[in-house]
This record gives structure tokens, sequence and C-alpha cells, in this order.
């Protein structure tokens, strides 16, 4: 979605040229990389990555991910694993395993690693990895600031909205940016402190961390080489992050992390065999007496649309009239599903809300054949 910006050029050899600024960089990098290379074929696309729907994604063997949010690698991970299916003994489905390479870089630090929804942990098993994003407290911006981003905020966050009451600050806006950067200057004047940039207000506003060129390239090699290897099998690949730090010196890692088996993107959940006439008012019942779920007062969901909802009221209402429907036809009579129920359990005596996935497999439907007898069919 990005367009070229007046730095790109230095840290993306693609970009050699200043006519470029302002461009979609995904076109402007096809043509590079088509123009150098004879025999390359790249279809370049210039939306948001939730504009494609689930079959744009299901018709590649392999994504490999060049993003800079965790929100986005979430979003991604989330459709390549939604169609990871699992048969009856819980083992991943081959031919339903989309594989993953990620690459990220912060500066002089960076990471690549290797997802095989079902086999090595998704994105979403690992979500800890990533620290919460640093936040300023309101206060420290409002009345003592110490550093140029505490004042580069303060217009940011507090300035903007007082001024411009109701206007959206846009980041990608230069005039925006400008007014930010001029109101952050005076601010810094005004409390003696030093170091306020156009680009660090930039940097600060969009959370960007300069890039080095350097480290794109020894993260894009790692990516590249890692996707060679799942594609033609030619070796092992790594198992399965490896970090790349080059402040000081250069060290390069590579650390296995494990599943979390009850991950609910890529763990195969609890399988569920029901008859095509159960009801969803049944179906709660029965996940309240589930042995391995106790979930009482549960809320479900399927394929994000919500089927029934226990709050707030207005939601209930409106999903009410499910409850006497039978499942089989609220999932649009799919031979099995992944839901998703919430609800609350409680574990010694304390009530803790927890959700839970589960494969409901409907019974004497085609297909149920598969779940039956594992990898059968
Ligand atoms: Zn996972």
């Amino acid at each position: 979605m990005d367009r070229i910006d007046v730095t790109n050029p230095i840290v993306n050899f693609l970009f050699s040229l200043l006519e470029d600024v302002g461009k979609p960089k995904a076109e402007v990098a096809a043509k590079r990389v088509m123009e150098r290379l004879s025999g390359v074929n790249i279809v370049p696309h210039f939306c948001r990555i939730e504009d494609k729907d689930l079959d744009f994604y299901n018709d590649f063997n392999i994504i490999v991910l060049g993003l800079d949010s965790v929100e986005a690698r979430s979003y991604i991970n989330a459709v390549a694993c939604s169609f990871l299916e699992y048969d009856a003994n819980d083992n991943p489905k081959e031919e339903t395993i989309k594989p993953m390479v990620d690459g990220g870089t912060e500066g002089f630090k960076g990471h690549a690693r290797v997802i095989i929804p079902g086999v090595t942990p998704c994105f979403e098993c690992t979500i800890w990895l990533f620290p919460p994003q640093v936040k300023f407290p309101l206060c420290t911006l409002a009345e003592t600031p110490r550093t140029a981003a505490h004042c580069i905020e303060y217009a940011h966050l507090i300035k903007w909205d007082e001024v411009h009451s109701g206007k959206t600050f846009d980041p990608d806006n230069p005039e925006h940016m400008q007014w930010v950067y001029t109101e952050a200057v005076k601010r810094a004047e005004l409390f003696g402190i030093p170091g306020v940039t156009y680009s660090l207000t930039q940097g600060v506003v969009k959370n960007i961390i300069p890039a080095i060129a350097s480290t794109n390239a020894i993260i894009s090699a790692a990516c590249a080489l890692e996707t060679l290897k799942i594609v033609s099998g030619c070796s092992k690949t790594l198992s399965n992050y490896m970090t790349y730090n080059g402040v000081e010196g250069v060290h390069i890692k590579v650390t296995e992390f494990v599943r979390d088996k009850d991950c609910l993107v890529c763990g195969p959940g609890v399988l569920i065999e029901l008859d095509t006439s159960c009801t969803l008012q049944k179906f709660i019942d029965m996940v309240k007496e589930h042995p391995k779920l106790q979930l009482s007062k549960a809320s479900v969901t399927y394929q994000g649309k919500n089927l029934y909802m226990q709050a707030p009221p207005v939601l209930e209402e409106m999903t009410r009239a499910n409850l006497t429907e039978s499942l089989f036809d609220l999932m649009r009579r799919v031979p099995s599903g992944t839901v998703h129920v919430t609800g609350t359990t409680s574990e010694n005596g304390k009530k803790t809300s927890g959700v839970r996935k589960l494969r409901v497999a409907f019974k004497g439907v085609d297909g149920i054949a598969d779940m039956d007898t594992a990898g059968g069919a």
C-alpha cells in the first residue's frame, strides 16, 4: 500500500531514481526486478492486504511476508492458518498446509522465520515475542516533557486536536506532518529540549525506526533462501526463528520455538461430532458439559459471524432466534467447520473467561469419512 518516500532510495536498491518518489512501491519494485532478471514474472498489487479475499491467498503455494506491523502479520497468519485442516488424529493434512516465510528488520536488528502451520509455531503461538509498544503517559506530554519525542507526541496527540477540532490527523499527508513538526519545535524551545527534526517527527508519529540497507539485505537473503528450500526441497529449512543483530559486530542465532498446542489460530481445537439436527441451544448446553471445554454462558462465532452472543443485550436480542436453528444450517451445511466459543470457566472456584476452538463435524454428511479414518478417502 506504500508509496515511495524521498528517503526510500537510500535503503532500497530497487528505488534508485528520484523520479520514483510518490509512485506505489509494489509497482516500481516489480518493474525494476523484471528489468534486471529476464524470465521473471511479477504481478504487483497496490492495495491493502485485507482487500484480497481468501481465494486470492489460497492460490499461492507459499506466502513470503515483508510486513511492517504486528497487526498485518497477525492478519496474514490467520488467513494462511485458516486453510489448515486436521484429520481425526489431530494431525495436519499436508495438502492444506500453506507455508509462510516472515522477515522483519528494525535498525541494525532483524529476524527471519519459517512458519509451517500445524508443524511449527504460527505467528500467534509466539505473539508474546513482541514487547508492548511504548506509549507515553499523557500527563508527561502535557506537563513535563523531557525528550524530543515527548514534544512531538504532544503536538501530534494533544495540540492537533485542540487546533483542528474534528479533523483527523493523516500521517501520510506532508502538510499535517509539517504542522506537527513546527508545533513540536515550538514546544521543544519552550522547555529547552534539543533534537526535534522533521525525520524524527516522522519516525515518532509513524513509529518508524530508520531502515539500514545491510540489515534489509541480510534478512531478505535469509528469507529468499528459506523460500527456495521450501519450494525445491533442496535442504532442511531453518528451525525456526533466526535473529540477526548487527549493533556491535554481527550475531546470528537460530532458536527453535515450540507450538502452543492450544493456539486458537493454528491448533486443531476440540473435535465434536454432531447430528445435523442439533440446534445451537443444544450445542451451547453440550459445550457446558463437555469435559474438555466446560464453558458456561457461551457465545458462538463462525467465520467471524456471530451465531449467538450472550452480551451486550442488543446483540443477544439480534442473535436469539438462531438458538432454535440447527447449527448445520447456521454453518451453511458444510460437512465440517471451525467455530469459536467464548464463555466462562471456573478454575479452583475462580471464574475466568475463556475462548475455545471447536472443530464441528456433522454425522452422515459427505466428508465425514475423512474424520473417521485418519487421512483416508
Ligand atoms: Zn499458532
